[in-house]
């Protein structure tokens, strides 16, 4: 494969920043908002920001089917805070009616992390990754629980929230609770764009 493409969904949240990171690591980039565009991406991210509001969003874009069968079929996928929550199979506290995409087996806990640390900032081991990443999380959700075919790659080393899973892998679908796409660490990124070129 030459350079992957890969799709942003731009329909909410902190489109630009994922897309900033990934056209620094050289690969070409989509904002994907209609469902035409699905079908011509290598590989996609899903922001952080609100996932009730993205997931109606991708619903009334006549979206979701598109992605959940391109993800279904294989398509890499890496979603961050709000975009991990559309990629799990089951939320715990999602609002009445929300849905997700799916395609990662896990039960997600959404605003997990209460009220006293909405927003935190930590050092984190990353399974692969030789140095910490330093991690932001806001409003962000942790893993409940994690099926059979999921690696968990990283949990939160100390405080309250100590050993909860914040980031996890399933072949071809990663997902963080924490925000890569705020720090200038491009690295859990270019994992991603590493899974995409391995899978074209
Ligand atoms: N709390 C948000 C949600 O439930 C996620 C927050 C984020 O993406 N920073 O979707």
């Amino acid at each position: 494969m030459g350079a992957p493409r890969i799709g942003v969904l731009a329909v909410q949240g902190d489109v630009r920043e994922h897309v900033a990171v990934l056209t620094a690591l050289g690969v070409e980039v989509v904002a994907v908002r209609r469902p035409e565009q699905v079908e011509r991406i290598d590989g996609l991210v899903l922001p952080g920001g609100e996932s009730t509001v993205m997931d109606k969003l991708v619903r009334a874009f006549g979206l979701q089917e598109p992605l959940r069968s391109a993800i279904r079929q294989g398509l890499p996928a890496f979603g961050s805070c709000a975009g991990m929550i559309m990629l799990a199979d089951r939320i715990s506290d999602g609002a009445p009616g929300q849905q997700t995409l799916g395609g990662l087996d896990i039960t997600v806990r959404r605003n997990a992390f209460g009220r006293q640390v909405d927003s935190f900032e930590t050092q984190l081991h990353f399974a692969g990754l030789d140095r910490p990443v330093h991690a932001v999380f806001i409003r962000a959700p942790w893993v409940e629980q994690v099926g059979d075919g999921v690696e968990v790659l990283a949990t939160v080393g100390e405080g309250p929230a100590a050993g909860r899973i914040v980031a996890v892998r399933q072949g071809g679908l990663l997902a963080t609770s924490f925000h890569p796409e705020v720090s200038t660490d491009r690295r859990i990124h270019a994992e991603f764009v590493k899974i995409v070129s391995s899978q074209g």
